[in-house]
């Protein structure tokens, strides 16, 4: 190993540290002999619903599934339009498309949310729910977004994927309108592969419960054409001991972020992740934006960076509609959202998790000024 490797260790953008009981609780439920529908998956999902200070959770197998089935749940009707925003991973598209509903996009504002003086712009005849996205931990403006799908009688999904725990004026994300989580191997909370939905109403979380196990109420009783999107216990288990420690995992991620806004706030071309004063940000990510017009681009920063052993991501470099295969789709209307198309441009992540040393950040931001500055 050379020095320069042992002096500048990789600084990864995500890395995953369970808690010590995950192990043992594991163990318990391999020898239950109850590997799916058990206790395990009944706890989380109590937690769960606190998490998102809602009445009801149910775990399911992914975040895309739970987007997925909070639309089907609804019961939309074929042929309506959900707005969501322009600016999010394809697994929110496929989730309204798999549900056989329609797609039209919300532009984003500068905190990368949906941008609600665009979104009642595109509310048209067909529109019969709104999807925002909580992008990066950043709770979107759920007052105006409520207040607007109340006006037009549209109900709400939120994507809270990269949201555990964010809060729009002291409320939880995922308790506006029906959420969906991801508990993806890289999110806050993570159970490998594995998604929560949350409810207030107890007839929806009821749907969502027959949704998710074969439209099946008693054995053999078939209600609806569900799906199978159960979660097994042993996913449950891997998840139970970072739920209950949510808090602890969002101040760590609150503090670097603190770090890398004091370390970077001076630095010229680098802009800071915007934070609204009334929200609860998480920090799945911590993502500045390289202005266009800047003397470093983003993607020279971002291999300068590597270069120096230091992780970044693009999330996303197109916008969310941006591809052959959505352009060209019957059901996806295409607009050109110039908040998208420049955020895809210039944002550049960070790393932000929870187990960066003050060290880290210090390298982090030395290498920034040092790129921009060009020493
Ligand atoms: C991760 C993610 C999803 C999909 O979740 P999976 O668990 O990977 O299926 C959906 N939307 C957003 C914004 C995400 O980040």
């Amino acid at each position: 190993m050379t020095s320069a490797h042992r002096e500048n260790p990789m600084i990864p953008i995500s890395s995953v540290v369970l808690p010590p009981e995950v192990p043992d609780r594991i163990a318990r439920v391999l020898s239950s002999g109850q590997l799916a529908q058990g206790q395990e998956v009944a706890e989380l999902e109590a937690l769960a619903a606190t998490m998102a200070g809602s009445q009801h959770a149910v775990a399911v197998s992914n975040g895309t599934v739970s987007l997925q089935l909070a639309l089907q749940a609804l019961q939309l009707g074929p042929g309506g339009e959900v707005l969501t925003s322009s600016f999010t991973f394809a697994g929110t598209i496929n989730a309204i498309l798999n549900a056989g509903l329609r797609v039209r996009f919300v532009d984003i504002d500068d905190r990368f949310g949906m941008d609600a003086d665009h979104l009642e712009s595109q509310i048209g005849p067909d529109t019969v729910a709104i999807l925002p996205v909580h992008l990066y931990g950043a709770a979107c403006d759920m007052t105006r977004i409520c207040s607007i799908a109340e006006r037009h009688g549209l109900a709400v999904v939120e994507d809270a994927a990269q949201a555990h725990g964010a809060e729009w004026h002291g409320q939880r994300v995922g308790s506006f309108g029906l959420g969906s989580f991801s508990l993806y191997a890289t999110k806050n909370v993570t159970s490998g592969e594995g998604g929560i939905v949350t409810a207030d109403d107890a007839q929806l979380a009821n749907r969502l419960r027959l949704l998710r196990n074969q439209g099946m109420s008693g054995r053999y009783q078939f209600e609806t054409v569900g799906t199978n999107a159960r979660m097994t216990d042993v996913q449950a288990a891997i998840a139970i001991p970072q739920m209950t420690r949510l808090d602890e995992i969002t101040d760590a991620r609150q503090s670097n972020a603190a770090l890398l806004d004091d370390g970077l706030r001076d630095v010229a071309d680098i802009e800071c992740p915007r934070v609204n004063p009334n929200a609860r940000h998480v920090f799945h990510q911590y993502t500045v934006r390289v202005r266009a017009d800047s003397q470093v681009t983003r993607d020279h920063l971002s291999e300068s960076l590597a270069r120096q052993n230091i992780a970044t991501g693009i999330y996303y470099p197109r916008a969310a509609y941006d591809y052959e295969i959505y352009r060209s789709h019957p059901r996806v209307t295409i607009e050109a959202q110039p908040g998208a198309e420049r955020a895809a441009r210039e944002v550049l992540s960070l790393p932000v998790h929870p187990q960066l040393q003050p060290r880290d950040i210090e390298r982090i931001v030395d290498a920034i000024s040092a790129t921009v500055t060009g020493t």
